[in-house]
């Protein structure tokens, strides 16, 4: 059994190596807020571009979307948010900081495992506030701390220069209202058939009480959501729901190269449940701080589609070609984050080589934010520079492929396999002489001479998929 990172271990490494940076530091920081530096972009924007190749491009019953964040405030009337999208806060009652009751529970269990068994996940406030009093929980201060209350997590924002004509808006929640309010468009514009899905990635952004957990919970994130509209009389739902449930396992698993004992599904209780929800199921992914969801799957029924309708006063039907019925769709909902996606793919690439010393991101290529490094093997000598230049030039059309003559070949080396390069090039005196360089590969670091006319062929196969994504 390998060794897993703490939480520590990759913040440190990812703000070493230009993954991610607190915002703003330069005033302090702010707080559940991170910026993704020159190889975090790299990473997400490969997460974000398989994820939109395997979603959508490469199916026939998907379509994408991009809306705005900021939606007509009536949508999130409409979609219940206002009223309903709230976590559990409690205050201390001496320093007036405040957490989401739920994890307060959740860690005052684990410091005291002699406790009674609790599943927290799916209680509720009442049940939150008689278990704090009953068991004397306290704030991380030591304090005590208020019942708890429910605490709307929507940004609220406002429109308009003049003061008295400001409207009020929220900076979206979920991007899958715009999915919902855009429907019918989509329906008229298009030449889509049930069952089919629209896609979307994008930044949501939630006021969220918790902090500490690095880019797993933010207060401003990416999501890549799929509402997957279908036909309840002519589809089962718990078919399509199966259905999905494969595709996500198999996106992780398969085209991202997770290990599969680190992910597990976990259905949510009656109680837990949102309120657009008949049946959902979580995949969670063993992260540092213990499983917590990756990937929500929920079966929305037609609840959205419906509350629009009521609240536009717009028809958001659907006309079955053959029949004629007309009928409001029902909607499976696979919601990802792709920030979370991140975390998990660096927490599951990170190996420790304890003989070699060598910290390494071991990304399925395909994901790595460099796939090639090229290195002239000094860079005092013109003639090697030139030529290294000249495999560079070869290989960066092909595939992100970066560049270093710093230091010796050796430090190189280990700062390649942190930031998890799969390929280093590096080119030799032998190389002018006979066109061939040296190929270091990341995980074995075998090293192999390659002609360069052959190189990136060499790549690619080795790449096994699209290099650019
Ligand atoms: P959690 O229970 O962790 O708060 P959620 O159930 O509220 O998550 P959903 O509303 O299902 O999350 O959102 C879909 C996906 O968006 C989640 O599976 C997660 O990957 C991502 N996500 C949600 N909130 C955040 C956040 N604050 N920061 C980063 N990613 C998030």
């Amino acid at each position: 059994m390998e060794q897993k990172p703490t939480l520590e271990t990759i913040t440190a490494l990812a703000k070493r190596r230009g993954f991610v940076y607190p915002t703003s530091e330069i005033y302090g920081g702010m707080t559940s807020s991170y910026d993704y530096g020159p190889l975090g972009a790299e990473l997400l924007r490969n997460i974000r571009n398989i994820w939109w190749e395997e979603m959508v491009s490469k199916r026939p019953d998907v379509v994408g979307l991009d809306s705005q964040i900021l939606l007509h405030p009536q949508t999130w009337v409409a979609s219940g948010h206002v009223e309903a999208f709230t976590d559990p806060l409690v205050e201390d009652r001496v320093t007036h900081r405040r957490y989401r009751a739920d994890h307060l529970i959740e860690s005052w269990l684990q410091e005291n495992p002699d406790a009674e068994p609790v599943e927290v996940e799916g209680l509720d406030i009442g049940d939150m506030a008689r278990l704090i009093e009953r068991l004397g929980i306290e704030s991380p201060e030591g304090n005590p701390v208020t019942a708890p209350r429910h605490f709307n997590i929507m940004f609220e924002t406002a429109i308009g220069a003049v003061a008295g004509e400001k409207a009020r808006v929220y900076l979206r929640g979920e991007t899958a209202q715009g999915i919902f309010t855009n429907f019918k468009q989509i329906l008229d514009s298009t030449r889509v058939t049930l069952p089919f899905g629209i896609a979307q990635i994008g930044k949501s952004f939630r006021n969220e009480i918790t902090t500490g957990q690095f880019v797993f919970r933010t207060l401003e994130f990416e999501q890549a959501e799929i509402e997957y509209f279908f036909d309840p009389e002519q589809t089962k739902w718990q078919t399509l729901f199966e259905g999905w449930k494969e595709t996500m396992w198999r996106f992780v698993v398969q085209t991202l190269g997770v290990r599969e004992e680190n992910l597990r599904w976990r259905r949510h209780t009656d109680r837990e449940r949102s309120h657009y929800s008949h049946e959902t199921v979580d995949l969670d992914y063993a992260f540092p701080f213990g499983y917590k969801e990756l990937w929500g799957l929920a079966y929305r029924t037609n609840y959205d589609l419906r509350q629009h309708q009521e609240h536009a006063g717009t028809k958001l039907e659907y006309t079955d070609p053959y029949t004629g019925r007309r009928f409001v769709p029902h909607v499976i909902e696979p919601a990802a984050g792709i920030n979370r996606f991140f975390l998990m793919l660096l927490c599951d690439a990170y190996w420790e080589d304890a003989d070699n010393q060598r910290t390494v991101l071991r990304f399925k290529p395909s994901l790595a934010p460099y796939k090639a490094a090229v290195f002239p093997l000094l860079k005092n000598r013109l003639e090697l520079v030139q030529k290294a230049r000249e495999v560079f030039d070869l290989v960066s059309p092909e595939m992100a492929t970066t560049w270093d003559d710093r230091g010796n070949i050796g430090k190189r080396y280990y700062y390649q396999d942190e930031i998890g390069t799969p390929f280093c090039i590096t080119v030799d005196f032998d190389t002018l002489e006979d066109d061939t360089v040296t190929v270091r590969d990341r995980d074995t670091t075998e090293q192999v001479r390659v002609e360069v006319s052959e190189l990136v062929g060499y790549l690619e196969g080795r790449i096994g998929r699209r290099c650019l994504c």
